[in-house]
């Protein structure tokens, strides 16, 4: 059996260790490539039938030489084959390391105090989500689980203004009796700013949306606001 392709969460964190060990020390007895071998075995602890070489030492730093080929101050070639994804991530962060190292360290914190494990599993739809699956799935589970997402509902539902806050969109009115009581939820508070311990959700940080004007508050980084999204459909 080979080991699964590597998916954005781990590319994320590997490039994030990457840019941080200086080529020479990229090695499977470095004790930081170690450790990402833990945190990556973490990540997919779910994930039952795992081969011992698993995300291993060894395939760790074979993957961090892979982003060699990509990474045009790198000294020598590096391995020339790699996943179409690796350039996606090399892409998407190198020009942008602020943010992976924010994303990285979420992620992190996240396997750590094992905060995505109580979330439902992936969807296809995860992976398109920038800053991987793991901090997806706990955006989403604050939209949808907390107590304050039902109070917030329920007080609009009461006022007659169960609507999306960009376009007015009103499920009941459109969809009848379908879509009485229907809208979605969008934790405003941005992943960067995640707390994992301790924290609430306050109904402030919280809007009420249509299932279109959420989708385009996730498509850009950082979100648009409120207030950008109505301007922009204006
Ligand atoms: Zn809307
Ligand atoms: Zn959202």
């Amino acid at each position: 059996m080979k080991n699964p392709k590597w998916n954005r969460d781990e590319l994320i964190l590997a490039l994030d260790l990457y840019f941080k060990l200086p080529a020479s020390k990229i090695s499977s007895t470095n004790d930081e490539i170690i450790k990402l071998s833990k945190i990556l075995n973490q990540l997919s602890s779910s994930d039952k039938q795992k081969e011992e070489t698993f995300r291993n030492p060894n395939g760790v730093s074979m993957k961090l030489n892979n982003f060699k080929r990509l990474d045009p101050d790198a000294p020598g070639s590096g391995l020339v084959r790699g996943g179409k994804l690796e350039k996606v991530i090399w892409e998407e962060f190198s020009a942008n390391r602020s943010m992976l190292e924010v994303v990285a360290s979420k992620i992190r914190q996240a396997v750590k105090v094992g905060a995505f494990a109580a979330v439902a599993e992936a969807s296809e739809e995860d992976e398109l989500f920038p800053e991987g699956k793991v901090l997806f799935r706990l955006h989403r589970y604050r939209e949808r689980n907390c107590k304050v997402v039902k109070a917030l509902k329920k007080k609009a539902m009461e006022k007659n203004e169960l609507r999306c806050s960009v376009c007015s969109f009103d499920f009941y009115q459109t969809y009848g009796e379908l879509g009485r009581g229907f809208i979605e939820c969008h934790h405003t508070v941005p992943i960067s700013d995640y707390q994992f311990e301790g924290s609430k959700t306050n109904m402030s940080d919280l809007i009420l949306v249509c299932s279109n004007c959420h989708r385009m508050l996730h498509r850009k980084r950082p979100w648009p606001t409120i207030k950008e999204l109505r301007q922009i459909l204006s």
